[in-house]
């Protein structure tokens, strides 16, 4: 991906949030939406973040997209709570954004502009936290004080021990995991484990990826407090997601 082709879409708006809803487990009540960044491409149609999100970490971009993402989303809650679907709206953070000098301003900004902290879920992934010699605990505990709830995200088999040392609020069990839980039974145990760790600390514990009934059905009983994943609802544009909802009541 070139550099100068990555900032045009974020400077003329090419990029678009797509949001997946995240359920009460078992009652499949709606807690929230994970804003997740799309490239609206000129010749390539919509292209994931997966493609896209690593360069603009080490191009520096990751500034701008991250602010981008940030704004739109807490822009977007406002319309959702001003139509009476008030949900709060996680947003991906990179570790870079939590160690750049400029982040704390911006976000105090755009919490005056586009509203509160309540609304907005800052997650992060367990494995830059965990690799990190200086995980930035002092920006984490910052937002928690602006009511910001944090998540440690796609928590694998590796990080468990970092729930000790990071201020959170909640932990995702990542998809790799989530998946293979009912067939496989080392992910099976490692998913309690985490499960019982993050319960122990008070973390609520989610489950990402959960794509079939059968899983579904594990996740009750295993002390999950919620889960997104295809089963529940697929990413979606906003529009749709007010559709979304209207159709389950
Ligand atoms: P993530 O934060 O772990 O987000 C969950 C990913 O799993 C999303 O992929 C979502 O579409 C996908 N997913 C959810 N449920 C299922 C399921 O049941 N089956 C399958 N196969 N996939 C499921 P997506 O949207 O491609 O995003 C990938 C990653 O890109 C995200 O993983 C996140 O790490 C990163 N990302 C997305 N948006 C942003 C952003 O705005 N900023 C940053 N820094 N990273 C982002
Ligand atoms: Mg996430």
């Amino acid at each position: 991906m070139r550099r100068f082709e990555l900032e045009r879409a974020i400077t003329e708006n090419e990029l678009v949030l797509h949001y997946q809803p995240m359920v009460g487990v078992p009652t499949r009540e709606l807690l929230g939406v994970e804003a997740l960044v799309r490239w609206k491409h000129r010749e390539r149609g919509l292209v994931s973040p997966l493609e896209f999100v690593a360069d603009a970490e080490a191009t520096g971009l990751i500034r701008q997209l991250t602010f981008w993402v940030l704004r739109e989303a807490l822009l977007q809650s406002n319309v959702w709570r001003r139509d009476g679907l008030g949900v709060t709206v996680a947003v991906n953070l990179s570790i870079e954004n939590l160690h750049d000098a400029h982040f704390a301003r911006f976000l105090e900004l755009t919490l005056k502009v586009a509203g509160g902290g309540e609304q907005l879920n800052a997650e992060t992934a367990a494995r830059a936290l965990a690799r990190d010699p200086e995980p930035p605990v002092g920006t984490l505990e910052l937002m928690r004080a602006r009511n910001i709830r944090v998540t440690i995200d796609d928590a694998g088999e590796d990080d468990a021990h970092i729930l000790e040392s990071i201020p959170a609020d909640i932990v995702k069990v990542g998809r790799g995991l989530i998946a293979k839980m009912g067939r496989d039974h080392r992910a099976m145990e490692f998913v309690r484990t985490v499960v019982a760790a993050a319960r122990e600390r008070g973390l609520t514990p989610m489950a990402v990826g959960v794509e079939d009934q059968t899983t579904w059905d594990l996740l009750a009983g295993m002390g999950f407090a919620g889960a997104q994943g295809y089963f529940i609802a697929p990413p979606m544009p906003a529009a749709e997601l007010a559709e979304w909802r209207a159709a389950r009541v």
